[in-house]
């Protein structure tokens, strides 16, 4: 079956048709580093590494990229207000970004792209547009002409009556029409600027991603995702410069939008008292369970967060953990040969595997796949206690994982695991050396067989006895 998205330019869900046969170049807008990560931006970037890790799953060379919006209006306002130097503030927010990201599992990022860094690639794009008679310049300020882009509008709906003067939006007398938007801003004292055609300045928020992608993935793309409350007028200005400056439709073949996130019912504001930074939530909550808490809704819905929605999905999580567990140790230690159990947990790991992907295939609907998951999970509870066969529950562990690595989930059971395996090793190795001291070479001997059979040696160092895998 086609793996199909829901596409915010067409309103519908479309089979998914790469440009360049199993490459597929996928761009997230990123964050503007002067404030802390907020839970909107963990629910965005969790959903894309998500998208990132299902397409991988499906044999697709992804090739992800997301832009570091590293100078823009709010991280000037912010330096100005707290007299700090705006690349300091960029550091400080970056590096917290970062943890946060890791926290979250969020791993699937190729490429991390700096604006600072595609200075030149934007003057030439604004130069492009100037001479196709799409922009043109203020006394050093340049500006965009929606008027000449007949496609504006197009993603987010937005009535273009509303954007024509007169309109609601507020007027700005330099711009030639109110719904015109920078491409390229003249600086105002104490603002970092780089030099241009049109006198010293920095670049527009929206021009940086076109600058960027065309870089990366030329004229045309295949996915751009962020938050719906980019759309407009970001995404749309995305449209317009690219469309109008390469003549080719479309700039990008599938837009993704997230659902927002919601606090107790309301949107998320500063001012509303309601603002939750993810290294404030990481404090309370794991970030598995956050992340679970996400993928466990439809990237495309609103979801509410709120105490006690993350201690509801902290037990549910629990329970999935609890069933993982259980098979583990079935898969470690379950019986040899045959059970009973066997053929009933092969069917539902079976089925799992296809509910899975039939819900993944479907426009990414983790949460059906997430209810595949615990469907699964209630039957290995049934099979384990039934004593399961060792190599059932060994084939039954990897689809689980295989559905971990898509949602990234059951990651930290995993390193945990590992962590607790050395320490168990380093344990054994002392045990049987305390044995030979004892001349106990009954045990000694064992243990150091034993761990043979599983294929860790134990050789003599200068400060006792080390162990090493084969
Ligand atoms: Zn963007």
């Amino acid at each position: 079956m086609a793996l199909r998205i829901h596409n915010t330019l067409t309103r519908q869900k479309e089979d998914f048709t790469p440009m360049h046969g199993r490459r597929v170049n996928m761009f997230v807008c990123g964050i503007t580093p002067y404030d802390h990560v907020h839970m909107g931006h963990a629910k965005t970037y969790v959903t894309f590494d998500m998208v990132a890790r299902y397409l991988r799953s499906r044999g697709y060379h992804v090739f992800y990229v997301q832009n570091v919006t590293d100078v823009e209006d709010r991280l000037i306002a912010r330096m100005l207000e707290s007299g700090r130097d705006w690349r300091e503030l960029v550091g400080e927010f970056i590096v917290e970004y970062m943890a946060v990201m890791d926290a979250l599992n969020v791993t699937t990022v190729n490429h991390f792209a700096w604006a600072t860094d595609y200075i030149p690639e934007i003057i030439e794009q604004i130069k492009g547009l100037i001479t196709k008679g799409h922009a043109y310049d203020v006394d050093g300020d340049v500006y965009y002409d929606t008027t000449t882009f007949d496609g504006w509008g197009k993603l987010s709906g937005m009535v273009v009556e509303e954007l024509r003067p007169g309109a609601r939006v507020e007027v700005d007398k330099k711009k030639h029409h109110p719904a015109d938007f920078a491409l390229w801003k003249k600086q105002k004292s104490g603002e970092p600027a780089w030099d241009s055609p049109w006198g010293k300045g920095r670049p527009g928020w929206h021009i940086e991603d076109t600058a960027i992608t065309m870089s990366h993935f030329g004229p045309q793309y295949d996915i751009h995702g962020g938050a719906t409350e980019l759309m407009f007028p970001h995404h749309e200005a995305e449209i317009a410069q690219a469309e109008a400056l390469t003549g080719l439709r479309p700039f990008v073949r599938y837009w993704m939008h997230g659902g927002m996130l919601m606090v107790g019912g309301e949107e998320m504001h500063k001012s509303l008292g309601n603002f939750w930074a993810v290294v404030d939530a990481l404090k309370t909550f794991d970030g598995e369970v956050l992340r679970f808490f996400f993928v466990n809704a439809h990237y495309r819905s609103p979801i509410d967060f709120s105490v006690a929605a993350m201690e509801e999905a902290s037990k549910s999580y629990k329970r999935l953990l609890d069933s993982y567990q259980m098979l583990s140790h079935a898969a470690r230690s379950g019986r040899e040969g045959q059970s009973t159990a066997d053929a009933s947990l092969d069917k539902a790991a079976e089925t799992a595997k296809a509910r899975f992907d039939e819900a993944m295939d479907d426009d990414f609907n983790s949460r059906e796949a997430i209810a595949a998951v615990f469907t699964f999970a209630s039957e290995i509870n049934k099979a384990v206690e039934a004593g399961v066969s060792k190599e059932v529950a060994q084939r039954s562990v990897r689809v689980l994982d295989s559905f971990g690595n898509i949602l990234g989930l059951f990651q930290k059971i995993r390193h945990q695991g590992l962590a607790a395996t050395d320490s168990l090793l380093d344990l054994l190795a002392q045990m049987r050396e305390e044995a030979r001291k004892r001349k106990d070479f009954a045990v000694s001997d064992m243990i150091r067989d034993r761990l043979k059979e599983i294929g860790v040696t134990l050789e003599d160092a200068k400060d006792g006895v080390r162990w090493k895998l084969k």
